[in-house]
């Protein structure tokens, strides 16, 4: 199976419809759909699947790995750093759960593993990221934990 990069899937000719999409398509794909198909295991896919996407965009510096993570609409990134190994980024108007009801779980994944994998190229170090907070455990805002190693 052949491996897309993100040139080649950049091309978009949709004169009538442009490039934007509904968010509630996205969510019903993200939320609903995958969920659906994988299970308890979507979790850890799209944590992956963001990761590997993160790698892919790649940032050279914090203002870029804000900027890309604005740009591409996944919400609106704050970052703390709280010693070498430790950042904090609360993500305001995140893609996948701003707006959403108390459900008492935590399923933003994939904005974890997108804000892990440019934190990786903005440091060149590994990094994992731990969501702590999100719309739908009661707080207005997300927030991930992130651990360089
Ligand atoms: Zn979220």
């Amino acid at each position: 199976m052949k491996e897309y990069s993100i040139e080649e899937i950049k091309n978009i000719a949709r004169p009538t419809l442009g490039e934007e999409v509904p968010l509630v398509l996205f969510r019903v794909l993200r939320i609903i759909g995958i969920r659906n198909i994988l299970g308890e295991s979507s979790g850890a896919t799209l944590y992956m699947m963001g990761k590997h996407v993160g790698n892919m965009i790649g940032a050279n510096d914090m203002k870029e790995c804000k900027d890309k993570i604005r740009e591409l609409k996944v919400g609106i990134p704050e970052i703390e750093i709280i010693d070498e190994d430790n950042i904090v980024v609360k993500l305001f108007e995140c893609i996948t759960c701003a707006g959403f009801m108390y459900t008492g779980e935590m399923f933003c994944d994939m904005e974890s593993g997108i804000i892990a994998g440019l934190l990786e190229k903005v440091f060149k170090k590994r990094a994992k990221s731990t969501q702590t907070k999100s719309w739908s455990v009661g707080y207005n805002y997300c927030e991930f934990e992130v651990l360089l190693y």
